[in-house]
């Protein structure tokens, strides 16, 4: 007789391909149903795990990064195994996979970042904000990058919260982020920074802004630095207005930028300038290097859904930097064998359960959780309510299971299959132990902890450890 699957006897096989908060939600989801028997595996590129959570999160918001204390808990679950330093597509594929697990679960975030489509973008010295974030956060892929600050001025576009910490961490003093997990590489290149001013360029008005309260407040608490907008950047349209009667967090940022357009500015300080209704349309350069980026000012137009959408009015200004951060939102990178939709740049998807891109034919026993199914969007707490979501239409699914073969349940398979193919892949005991040297680092110089930033480095510390 064939046994019921999700019981003692026959424990459901479910794969986690990437280990930030979504993929660690649906572990958690999957592991408090009562009457489910589940034994998870998690694949992660990145030997250490967390996601945006180690490698998103600015420095200085340490107390956000307690949130791995639950991770850890999911992960000491005897039904749980990690698998780190292991990408998937490459070192493992959907075909290896998919015959090992009755469910898999993509929890891979947006890898990528949007462009600005305007010309000049690529030039040396305009780079996404996304991979700043990753350089001065030590992760493996951007640590031998060099960013020029010996600029003067730096734009940063875009009026998101990853806009808000990059601002930040350039214009931090660096004692104060050297009390952080900054990595080291950045704290040097930020000690010897030249950088004394910042223009963020917001496409819309400041009640559109996409960042929150506490980071704009955060500008103003910044010691040596003041924050700047021009009093003529906060006179509102009347759907503004409105749009502030309905919107906390946009009449609280609207307020906090009129108490800064009232301060008088310090000659001595460095400078968060904040400017409205701008958009760059041509970065401009010299020897293929940045020197400037052409701005235009635009309107704002009303649209039949209710929105604002920003409008150019023909009027062009250029300003002077050498540096230019694009700050304007993730995107996701197709997954080698999963459907992808390239006008969201997720994985194709209805509620979690992932279709073929072309026909909307729902591909059985393959799931997604976080960015790579909503889009890059809201806060690390944002996933557990969509990974509960997503776990819900696995459980709903389980009676009509194909459930994989008997002779592919032996546990020890997939281990198997990483060593045939010589793969130093990293088990959650391993990265406990970079954990506890990086802290014990960190704790001699008055540091939550110094990161690894090396993935040869990590594997050469477990050697010695
Ligand atoms: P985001 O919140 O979506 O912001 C993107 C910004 O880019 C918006 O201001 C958008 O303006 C602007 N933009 C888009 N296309 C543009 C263009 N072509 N030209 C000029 N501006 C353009 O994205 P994000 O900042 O990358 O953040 C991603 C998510 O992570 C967000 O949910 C964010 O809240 C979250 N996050 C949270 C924290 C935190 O809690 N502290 C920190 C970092 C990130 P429009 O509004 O006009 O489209």
């Amino acid at each position: 007789m064939e046994e019921k699957v999700g019981t003692e006897a026959r424990p459901l096989r479910v794969a986690i391909i990437g280990a930030g908060p979504a993929a660690y939600y649906a572990a958690e989801a999957l592991f408090k149903q009562a009457e489910l028997v589940c034994k998870i595996d998690m694949f992660n590129r990145l030997p250490t795990p967390f996601g945006l959570v180690r490698e998103g999160v600015a420095p200085d918001h340490e107390s956000i990064k307690a949130v791995t204390r639950i991770y850890d808990r999911i992960s000491a679950n005897p039904n749980f195994r990690y698998f780190g330093n292991v990408t998937f597509g490459t070192d493992v594929t959907h075909e290896d996979l998919r015959p090992l697990y009755d469910q898999i679960i993509y929890g891979v975030g947006a890898q990528s970042d949007r462009k600005m489509g305007i010309p000049g973008e690529d030039l040396e010295g305009s780079y996404p904000a996304t991979i700043f974030v990753g350089w001065y956060n030590g992760r493996p892929d951007y640590c031998d990058l060099k960013f020029d600050l010996s600029q003067e001025r730096v734009i940063v576009v875009g009026n998101g919260n990853v806009a808000m910490d990059v601002t930040r961490i350039l214009v931090t003093p660096p004692d104060e982020l050297a009390k952080t997990d900054i990595a080291d590489h950045a704290l040097e290149a930020l000690r010897q920074s030249k950088v004394r001013e910042v223009v963020m360029l917001g496409r819309r008005g400041p009640a559109q802004a996409a960042f929150t309260n506490p980071e704009l407040k955060e500008f103003g608490e910044i010691e040596g630095v003041d924050p700047i907008v021009g009093p003529a950047d906060l006179e509102l349209d009347e759907s503004s207005l409105a749009t502030l009667e309905s919107d906390k967090t946009a009449r609280k940022n609207v307020e906090l930028l009129r108490a800064y357009a009232t301060r008088t500015a310090n000659p001595d300080h460095s400078r968060i300038v904040m400017r409205y209704l701008v958009s760059p349309v041509e970065v401009i350069g010299e020897d293929g290097k940045v020197t400037a980026v052409k701005i235009e000012k635009n309107r704002l137009e009303l649209q039949s859904n209710g929105s604002l959408r920003a409008v150019g009015t023909g009027e062009f200004e250029t300003l002077e930097a050498g540096l230019i951060f694009r700050s304007v939102g993730y995107r996701g990178v197709p997954l080698q064998g999963v459907p992808f939709d390239e006008s969201t740049g997720t994985i194709a998807n209805v509620a979690g359960r992932i279709i073929h891109a072309s026909t909307g034919d729902l591909v059985p026993g393959e799931y997604v959780v976080g960015w790579a199914k909503r889009g890059p969007s809201g806060i690390i707490g944002t996933n557990k309510p969509d990974s509960v979501a997503t776990v819900a239409a696995m459980l709903e699914d389980l009676a009509g299971l194909s459930p994989i073969a008997d002779d592919k349940r032996d546990l020890s398979l997939v281990e198997n299959l990483l060593k045939e193919r010589n793969l130093k892949y990293i088990t959650y005991e391993d990265w406990l132990k970079l954990n506890k040297i990086e802290v014990s680092r960190g704790a001699e110089q008055g540091r939550s902890r110094v990161k690894f930033t090396r993935v040869s480095d990590m594997l050469e510390a477990l050697t010695q450890n």
